[in-house]
């Protein structure tokens, strides 16, 4: 058997795939210990396609979209008696586009999730949503079954800038549909912001500010752009007609100046990349999920992690359909998770959402034997890091990052674990 070398880090980690996937969400069913869970459904179409995304599914016909949610449907349903021991602490409607879903559709989906699985009572329920198409009936129906947090991605309020990027809607119906929905007061109402776009300049990312902290809303998730070097954007930079993303100084300078204008503002990090602006804003499904803890996945292509395993759905709609219909969980693959994990997902919750790493309680989590020597290498790693600009020692035995290492705190974190995941290596030796 192969074992996929991937590195370590805060988006992802690698794990020995496992010959019968099924067998093995079986088996990690019943090992599942009843802490913190989210639950994942994938809604993979979108109506129009996004220039920087590598993820474009395709968009669907009505009857596509409306045979899609009845295995959807029926897939929740099979596994809801299984699933119904331990609370959910939040769902999360990713895609994709799930607004693009039918009222109906919605109503389906959410009815089987309050009626059959067990939320917990402040169970926070994600629509990752598009301005575009957003009608006052999808709001409403989304809000009375349950949804009580949407995700918006704006990415930016500049209608040029949004043109680049292969946004449909203009700056006015952004702010038009935002209005609608902070209008209702029963919902946060979180966007997310890039920064590093083709021939973006700090004037425009404070005017972007701005206007976020006038609109209402009640969050901000705020992300580096990637230039993927298979979508659209790439090829349009490559061929010149399209400006390049910023040099990296002027990057870090956008992120520094979010960083002064946020903090001016008196926003609460959620995480490093995570703000709130008032206390109906909590981002639990991104903030639990920072820990790794299990997410119970759903739908084409969803992912997940269920005890010692990390789970992977079929992107494929034939063998999704064809699995679905005979009640098998539709994986696609099962890898076993290195015994480095529990210090590795607890490292990624503390740099995530604390942007601090405290040694002794990242090593608690490595058996006894190898729980010193975690410690000792965190703290040699950490020292390094300090040197370098990227931490800053407390009186307390932690460390801090630092606003670059903020900035960059998925290498950071690659860097921590890999070091960490050597104690198990030489142990083995
Ligand atoms: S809406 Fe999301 S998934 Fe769809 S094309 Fe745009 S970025 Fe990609």
């Amino acid at each position: 058997m192969r074992t996929v070398i991937a590195r370590r880090g805060l988006m992802g980690f690698p794990s020995e795939p496992q010959e019968n996937p099924q067998a093995v969400w079986e088996e990690a069913l019943t090992d599942d210990d009843g802490g913190r869970r989210t639950l994942y459904l994938h809604i993979p179409f979108c109506r129009s396609r996004c220039s920087f995304c590598p993820f474009y599914f395709g968009p669907a016909t009505d009857s596509e979209r409306a045979g899609y949610v009845r295995l959807l449907a029926k897939e929740l349903n099979d596994w809801a008696e299984r699933l119904s021991q331990y609370p959910i602490n939040a769902v999360y409607f990713g895609g994709g586009t799930p607004s693009d879903l039918a009222p109906q559709e919605m109503e389906l989906l959410l009815g089987i999730l309050r009626n059959r699985y067990p939320l917990a009572n402040d169970c926070e329920i994600t629509l990752e949503s598009r301005l575009n198409g957003l009608s006052d009936r999808k709001i409403d129906t989304a809000i009375a079954n349950g949804v009580n947090r949407f995700s918006l991605g704006v990415q930016t309020f500049d209608t040029e800038l949004r043109r680049r990027l292969g946004r449909v809607s203009d700056r006015e119906t952004v702010l038009e549909t935002l209005g609608r929905l902070t209008a209702r007061n029963q919902a946060s109402v979180a966007v997310d912001l890039l920064y590093g776009l083709p021939g973006q300049t700090p004037e425009q990312l404070l005017a972007d500010l701005e206007t976020l902290l006038s609109s209402g809303v009640s969050g901000l998730s705020f992300y580096r752009l990637n230039v993927h070097p298979s979508s659209v954007l790439a090829d349009r930079i490559a061929a010149g007609t399209m400006p390049p993303v910023p040099p990296e100084e002027t990057i870090y300078r956008l992120y520094e100046l979010a960083e002064e204008r946020l903090d001016a503002a008196g926003a609460k990090r959620l995480s490093f990349k995570h703000f709130s602006f008032d206390p109906r804003e909590r981002n639990l499904s991104n903030e639990t999920s920072a820990w790794k803890v299990p997410c119970l996945p759903f739908g084409l292509n969803a992912g997940g992690r269920l005890g010692a395993y990390q789970f992977k759905q079929t992107g494929d709609p034939e063998s999704y359909r064809s699995s679905v219909e005979v009640g098998k969980k539709p994986l696609e693959r099962a890898g076993k998770l290195p015994p480095d994990h529990p210090v590795a997902f607890r490292l990624a919750g503390q740099l995530n959402s604390r942007m601090t790493v405290d040694p002794g309680f990242t090593a608690a989590t490595a058996p006894p034997e190898l729980a010193k020597a975690v410690r000792r290498v965190l703290c040699e790693q950490l020292s390094e890091l300090e040197r370098e600009g990227l931490t800053a020692a407390t009186a307390y035995g932690s460390w801090q990052l630092t606003r670059m290492g903020r900035f960059r705190c998925y290498p950071v974190g690659s860097r921590l674990m890999e070091a960490v995941a050597k104690c198990w290596e030489k142990e083995s030796e």
